[in-house]
Order: C-alpha cells, then structure tokens, then sequence
C-alpha cells in the first residue's frame, strides 16, 4: 500500500456512492510513460482498470497529482462495485458525457483538500 492510494482512500471514505467502501488491498499502481505516449492514450494521464491504477508520471510528481490519483482510484471503486456497468458505458458513451467520469470528477471536487 502506498501512501498515495491511502490518501486518495481517506478522501473517498468521505463520500458515500457505493454501500462498500474502496477498497485498495491488491490495488497497484504503475508508471508507465511510453503507453501515454500512444495516440490513442495520449490524451490521458491516468487510466483505471480493475484494480490496477496506470499513470503517466510517477504518483506525486508531473500530472500524477493526488488529485488525479483520487479520479482514477474513484474508478477503481466503481468497477469493485458495477464492472459490467462501467465497461459497458466507457463503450457506448461519449467520454464527456460518461456518467462514471463524471462520477469521478465530482468526487475529486467534493473532497478537495483545502490548504
Ligand atoms: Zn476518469
């Protein structure tokens, strides 16, 4: 467990989306700035799969803020919870319009660290 995950958790035990909370035991991150670099990744800089957090940057430095890591780790929550449901919008709707992106971004706003 790294102490970027364990905050972006703190932040996410705040919210009450889903009737568990996330749970991070087994979830990893890895940096990996060469599949960032690919077309159709480079508009990204983090992407959520199943338990598995990717990052352009290394967490805390570059765009791998907590911020993003909160967003991406809120997308590891929700395919804990609903994994059909997420696939199955990330294929048939727009990204902008994706219910869980959308999801995601709020929670990183309605938990802002204020410093
Ligand atoms: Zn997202």
């Amino acid at each position: 467990m790294t102490g970027e995950l364990a905050r972006a958790k703190a932040r996410l035990d705040r919210l009450r989306l889903y009737p568990r909370p996330v749970s991070i035991r087994g979830v990893r991150m890895l940096t990996l700035p060469w599949l960032f670099r690919l077309p159709r990744m480079r508009r990204y800089d983090g992407y959520a799969l199943p338990w598995t957090i990717l990052l352009r940057d290394r967490p805390g430095s570059g765009t791998a803020s907590e911020d993003l890591v909160c967003h991406e780790l809120c997308h590891v929550w929700q395919m804990q919870h609903h994994p059909l449901r997420v696939f199955r919008a990330w294929l048939t709707v727009p990204y902008e319009q994706n219910p869980y992106e959308l999801e995601a971004r709020r929670a990183v706003e309605n938990t802002k660290i204020l410093s």
